[in-house]
Order: structure tokens, then sequence, then C-alpha cells
């Protein structure tokens, strides 16, 4: 036989997982058999999903299981299975490479401090190289299902490097992966360790878990096997289990195997749907950390689809919509036909029946969580809440849910994280006052500080400040909540309503008279520029602000739609002048430096509301100018 042996290089990624894997994860180093019985799982899952249209790959050997053994003398541990396998090439790819989108960014993003490397390893998953952590040379001999009995592989490393590939003779199908552990891993040869870790992390599995039973023997002063095999795990689907027979550990440990997640997640719901225009069954979990591609709309894994309980596909993202991407877990149909592909999800009914259901379903959970939990509630808002606000345009049929499930900061929160229902806020508003304000900015100090806000503090009404890059999108499908309608503090003619006094409109009124010389001039000198001068009551602090008129683009959503390459529409700001503001009141009687004040009185407006500057050099020039005529 040629057994032509040939030894190939890691890919760089595998180098640094497995170097990151060994030394920060030896405080959780047991999950290197949870890791490894989900692959020999997954392995039966293909085959099963494969067989649906090709019986032969099955050989005869219907019967899909995962037998764990350990050799004292040996001092190796084995985990074996008889799904579909690995040819050659796959032994390459998938044990040579990792295959996962987003790796590069991901080892980008590592900071060689461990404990904080740990963390994020824990949300990449990692899979087959955990093995690592308790073995010095891995070992495993495979046979794709359909091959010839000639054309198994053996692929051995010892996880510095290298790895070498050769051919064997593999007379059973599947994948037999022998850790020959380190010196000091002498704990993992004992049965009873062995099922106890696999009690904990794997009892949810769905296929048996062998091992061989073993008995006292008498004569040998120890355990001895029997020669018999005994399933040592309950071997029937979690999420088919009903839910009064699984403990809180267990959904957690089912979480973990199907989330690449080391923390228990948030929360989860499990129902069961019959009945109706489908029936199916569905366990979805709400983690607690955001993943690190979370950001990415197209990026959606996380929902598993079975078809009574024969895996079907990964990342089924029919059965969520994308604002819902957070959302990890597994539906099991009972209609779907076994050899459904991506596209036929997209047409079906049942899917679509599945996918109202689940969303409400998610809808309700965070609900609930809202209600009764809210320091677990603020946690889910802080780590998805802005992917949430993405159903608020989105999700149209369940647009007032969700409007009820968002959460903002606002001028009277401690800082950031402390958020506010709209509710809360509509509940707590000042009498006479029918809008709920904001205000949006690139940040929130930015928002925070703004000199929209002046007259709203004088006043004493509270505003939402709204720093998010989604938060402008979204306002485009939040105008009104509870009949209040929402109002840009930064856009209009500012009718406050009947927070406004009789005595604030004799003022305006008499300001209008006595600047009428002044704004006439301003509107010409900065024609290109702004649509309009005016004075206003908003002011207390600032001496100027830009607003955009009612009809017009808030400047906020102008830039961002600039940064993303898109057309901003041309309109020009409105230019508010405070008639209290000493600087103000200098430009009725200025004459030599009038041009020099007001450009500078506009670029001060267009910093302060996070703006940049058309000529920023010739900022500096003027202001510099008129400083040194400040008197020493
Ligand atoms: P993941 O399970 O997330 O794909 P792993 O690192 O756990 O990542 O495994 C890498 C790949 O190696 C798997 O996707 C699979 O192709 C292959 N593999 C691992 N274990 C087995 C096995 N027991 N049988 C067949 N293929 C396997
Ligand atoms: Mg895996």
């Amino acid at each position: 036989m040629g057994a032509m042996k040939e030894t190939m290089g890691f890919q760089t990624e595998v180098k640094q997982l497995l170097h990151l894997m060994i030394h920060s994860l030896y405080s959780n180093k047991e999950i290197f058999l949870r890791e490894l019985v989900s692959n020999a799982s997954d392995a039966c899952d293909k085959l099963r999903f494969e067989a649906i249209n090709n019986a032969a790959l099955f050989e005869d050997n219907t019967e899909l299981k995962i037998q764990v053994t350990f050799d004292k003398e040996a001092r190796t541990v084995s985990i074996e299975d008889n799904g579909i396998g690995l040819s050659r090439e796959d032994a390459i790819e998938h044990l040579g490479t990792i295959a996962k989108s987003g790796t590069k960014e991901f080892f980008g993003k590592l900071s060689g401090d461990q404990q904080k490397d740990a963390a994020l390893i824990g949300q990449f998953g990692v899979g087959f190289y955990s093995a690592f952590i308790v073995a010095d040379k891995v070992t495993v001999r495979s046979r794709r299902a359909g091959l010839p009995v000639s054309e198994g592989v053996e692929w051995e490393s010892k996880g510095d490097g290298e790895f070498s590939v050769e051919a064997i003779e593999k007379a059973d199908r599947g994948t037999q992966i022998i850790l020959h552990l380190k010196a000091d891993e002498d704990e993992l040869l004992s049965g009873w360790k062995l099922k106890s870790i696999l009690t904990k992390y794997s009892d949810h599995i769905s296929l048996p878990i062998q091992m061989l039973k073993e008995e006292w023997d008498e004569q040998a002063g120890g355990m001895k096997a029997t020669g018999e095999w005994e399933t040592v795990n309950k071997a029937n689907a979690l999420w088919a289990r009903s839910k009064a027979d699984i403990t809180p550990e267990q959904y957690n440990e089912f979480y973990k195997t199907i989330s690449f997640d080391f923390a228990d997640p948030l929360a989860h719901t499990h129902n069961r749907v019959e009945g109706g225009r489908s029936e199916y069954t569905s366990l979805l979990y709400i983690p607690a950390k955001a993943p690190y591609d979370l950001w990415d709309r197209n990026q959606q894994k996380g929902i598993k689809l079975y078809v009574k309980r024969v895996f079907i596909m990964d990342d089924a993202e029919q059965l969520l919509p994308p604002y819902l991407r957070f959302v990890k877990g597994v539906i099991d149909s009972a209609d779907l036909p076994l050899n459904v592909s991506r596209e036929i999800l997209q047409e079906s009914r049942d899917v679509k029946a599945i996918r109202e259901g689940s969303v409400k379903k998610v809808l309700g959970l965070l609900e609930d969580m809202a209600a009764n939990e809210a320091e677990k509630y603020a946690t889910f808002w802080k780590e998805f809440g802005q992917v949430l606000k993405e159903g608020m345009g989105d999700d149209p049929a369940n647009k007032e849910r969700i409007a009820k499930l968002l959460r903002f900061a606002t001028t009277q929160s401690e800082g950031e994280a402390q958020t506010v229902s709209l509710a809360d806020y509509v509940g707590r508003m000042k009498e006479g006052q029918d809008k709920i304000y904001f205000v949006t900015a690139d940040t929130y100090a930015a928002a925070k500080y703004s000199p929209h806000l002046e007259v709203f503090k004088k006043k004493g009404v509270e505003v939402l400040l709204l720093s998010d890059r989604v938060d402008e999108w979204m306002l485009s499908y939040l105008q009104e909540f509870d009949g209040k309608e929402l109002q840009s503090c930064a856009k209009g003619g500012l009718d406050l309503g009947a927070l406004e006094d009789e005595q604030d409109k004799e003022t305006k009124k008499k300001v209008e008279d006595e600047f009428k010389d002044v704004l006439k001039k301003v509107e010409d000198l900065l024609k290109d520029r702004i649509k309009e001068a005016r004075v206003t009551l908003r002011l207390t602090d600032s001496p100027a602000c830009i607003v955009a008129d009612e009809s017009g683009v808030s400047e906020h959503l102008k830039r961002m739609l600039k940064q993303a390459g898109q057309n901003a529409p041309d309109t020009k700001p409105i230019l508010e002048l405070n008639p209290d503001h000493p600087f103000i009141q200098r430009l009725k009687i200025e004459k030599t430096q009038f041009e020099e004040w007001v450009n500078v009185l506009f670029d001060q407006a267009v910093l302060a509301e996070g703006g940049q500057l058309e000529d920023p050099a010739g900022f500096v020039r003027r202001l510099n100018m008129l400083l040194l005529t400040v008197k020493a």
C-alpha cells in the first residue's frame, strides 16, 4: 500500500489558536470532551442528512453512535463515531485550517492579554483544537462514508505547528480521535471521571454516547471493564423533552454546545407549537454577550434547523429576521420535507409561520425580562439594543411591541448606561408638554452638551439623547409613541406648545423687531450657507446654533449619509441667534468686523453641533483676529 506520509504546516491562525488555547483555557479544560463529542454528533447528523439522497452511505450500519474509551497503559482517551468521516483532503482542510468566516478579523482583535483573549476565544469557538488542552499528541483515524476501505486517513499532530497525514485501511466508516494525554492528565484515565464530564456537558446529545461498563473486581482491587457497552447519556434531543424534565444547568449546557459561547445565556424560551398552520418545537436563547461579528447583518448564525430530529442546516437565516440575529437556538419542524433547501425555505408558508411565531416568542421573552428582571434587561439592552432598534424598520407588524422595548439615555440620566423606556418618559412628562423631545448626535457627550438643549434645561423638560448610528434611521419609523409625537430639538421653529408662556411670546416679538436689520445683513453675508437667520429663545448660554427646517434633514443625518457614501439632500440649515448673548448684542453696533463676527458665529454653531468646518483654517484666522482686538 502506498501509504504516503506527508507533513504539513498549520494555517497561521490555527497556530495562534492552539497557542492561546493551551495557555488560557487550562482552567476550563474539561470542555475538550464536549467539543469532540459535539463534532462526532455533527458528523452523524451530516451522514444522516446526506443519506436521505444516498442510502448506500450507511454501509449497512444505520445505528449511529459515539463511543468513548480509555487505555490506562497507553495513557490515551478515544472518542469514536460512525458518522460521515473524513477523506484525506477533508482532514487536511478541516483539521489544518479554520474555515469560519471572519477568522482573520477575529485574530486581529486579540490583545495578547490572556484573560481578555480567553473570553474572546470562548465566543469564537475552540472546536477540535481544544483536544490539545489535555493531549500532547492527537491521532485522528478516519474514513469518509462511501469511500473504499483502503482510503482511510491517519492525521497526527503534536500541536506544535505541524501535522502529518498518511493513508490507512479502515474497515468502519467514521472517525476515531485518540488523545495521548499530557503527563499530568491521569485523572482522565477513569471511567467515572469521563462519565461525569459527559453527563455534565453532553447529556442532551441526541445520539447514544456509550462507554464500556465497569464492575468492581475483587482480585484486581479496582474497576474492570465487563466488555459490555452502556449508554451514559439520555440520548434524546433536549428540545424534544418536556420542560419539567430539563434542569436549568442542562438548558445552559445545551446553549453552550450550539452557540460557541462559554458563558451562560441570559434567558431562554422553549415551546412546542401544535395545531394551527404548522407544528414545530423551538428552543431559543438570548446570549449574555454580543458576539464579535454582531454588526454584520449578513452574518446570521444561530438557528439550527431540524426536521423531525434530523439536523438539516446551521444558520437558517429564514427562521428569524436580521434584527433578532443575536438569538441562538434550535427549531425542529414536523412539517418540512427532509430535503428542504435554502431556496425552499425562502418560499415556504410553514417557514413563514414558524418565523412569525418565533419572533413573538422572542419579543415575549424580552418583555418578560424588561418587566420582571430589570438588571438582566439592562445587560441585554447594552449588548443588543442597537440591533433590536433595526426592528423598528424591519418589522412593521411588531413595531409597537418593539417600541416599548426601546431604552434611551436622557437629560435626566446619570450617564449613558442609565436608560428609560418611552412609557416612563411619557409618564413623567411636564404638565403642558405634548411631545417627546430628542436630540441626535455622533456621541453621547455631543448629545448631552448640545446647544439645542438649553431651553429645555431652563424649562426642566426631559430630552432623549440619541447617539447610536441606527438612531436617525430608526427615528424615521418612530414618529409617535402613545399618541405623542416625537420632535427633534434641532428642527423647525421650536414650537414648545403649552410650555411656552405668554411672556415668551411677547419677548420673541420684541426681539424680532429689534434684530430685523442684523438678521438681514447676516442672511446676505451667509446666503450660500444658510436658508435663513432668525432670533431664538431656545438658547441660554450659547450665542448661536443651527437647526434644520421642519421638512429638512438634520445636519447629523446629512453627515451620516455622506459617511455612508450616500447622496445627502442639499438643504441649507437655519442659523438661530440668541438675542441675550453679548456677542449677538454686539452685532447691532459692530461696523468694521461684522463679517468676521458672523462667520465665526456660524462656524462655532457648526462645531457645537458636531459638524465639520468647510474652511477650518479660515475659522482659526478669523477667531485669532477677533481675539487680538480684546484689550489686554
Ligand atoms: P466546527 O465544529 O465548528 O466546524 P471544529 O474545530 O470543531 O469546528 O471542527 C472542524 C471541522 O473538522 C468540522 O467542521 C468537521 O468538518 C471536521 N471534523 C471534526 N471532527 C469530526 C468528526 N468526528 N467527523 C468528521 N469530521 C469532523
Ligand atoms: Mg465543533
